[in-house]
């Protein structure tokens, strides 16, 4: 059998796992991240040991990586990570590290993205060519497919960073952004909600006034991508969609926000199932790396 390795990497943890499918799971290991060389040293030893085992023979290797990443073939820099707060990360290129470490072909995209690949293979994507998803947890990103490819351009979308209408008489909270103050991610992501109320949004009440809050931002978000991109279906992944009253807030509150204005049925008629949870849940990034990697063959 032919199997395929994944990572997920992201600021707390790594995630590897070598697989052909989400029901074929055949090794996996959570490492620390920590200072380059000691975490991805970690990685292509996971896969070294893992290369050849009597389920077959790993093939190669799919990353979906935290960013900002260089995802421009034609640059000199492709597959390293550019300009990080994460100390000692700037310059790290990933890709190389992994590929030539381990010694088989690999292929980078952001971990928004990745996790787009894997639910659009096997989660609450499939049959869609033009969708989003999108994490909200320690930061807020995201990603998708566009005409069944991953959404790149000039460097890869940061919709996490947008700006939105912040009432500063209803919430005075500047935001937490180091860049932006009070973009999308400075309002809303898990370490602004702790910031604002002062304690983690999971010790938060689901009847507290920080849930109908943080829907209302990310309606407004979701409003401007839906105007803009126009995707068939938007996918909320991370932590902080873990909170069971999110969901129908933020279908209500899109709805409240487009006024009728976009006339499609899915959004009219059938709001529950377009906005959606990951269909692989938290296994979405690493599930799709293994995706990615397939296509890399
Ligand atoms: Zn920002």
């Amino acid at each position: 059998m032919q199997l395929y390795g994944g990572v997920e990497l992201g600021g707390t943890n790594v995630d590897c796992i070598i697989a052909s499918d989400p029901q074929h799971v055949l090794a996996q290991v959570r490492i620390q991240t920590t200072d380059p060389d000691d975490t991805l040293g970690a990685v292509v030893q996971f896969f070294k040991k893992n290369m050849i085992s009597a389920a077959g023979v790993l093939s190669s290797i799919g990353i979906a990586c935290f960013g900002p990443l260089d995802l421009d073939p034609e640059s000199p820099f492709f597959g390293r990570i550019t300009d990080t707060p994460k100390p000692g990360w700037t310059n790290i290129s990933v890709l190389d590290v992994i590929r030539n470490g381990v010694g088989l072909p690999a292929i980078i995209d952001t971990d928004v993205n990745g996790a787009a690949i894997g639910e659009a293979a096997w989660g609450a994507a499939r049959g869609l060519d033009n969708f989003i998803y999108l994490t909200i947890g320690t930061g807020i990103g995201g990603g998708g497919l566009v005409n069944g490819g991953p959404l790149h351009g000039l460097v890869h979308p940061e919709m996490g960073h947008m700006r939105l209408p912040h009432d500063l008489e209803i919430d005075p909270f500047a935001g937490i952004c180091p860049y932006h103050g009070d973009c999308w991610e400075g309002l809303a992501s898990g370490p602004a909600i702790a910031a604002r109320w002062g304690m983690p949004g999971p010790d938060l009440p689901a009847d507290h006034p920080a849930w109908e809050l943080e829907a209302h931002y990310i309606a407004l978000a979701l409003h401007n991508l839906i105007c803009t991109l126009s995707p068939s279906r938007i996918i909320l992944g991370g932590g902080v969609p873990h909170q069971a009253q999110i969901f129908p807030l933020v279908r209500q509150k899109v709805c409240q926000s487009l006024a009728g204005y976009v006339r499609s049925e899915a959004i009219l008629d059938d709001i529950d199932a377009y906005i959606v949870p990951p269909g692989l849940g938290d296994m979405a990034g690493r599930l799709g790396a293994v995706a990615m990697a397939m296509g890399a063959v």
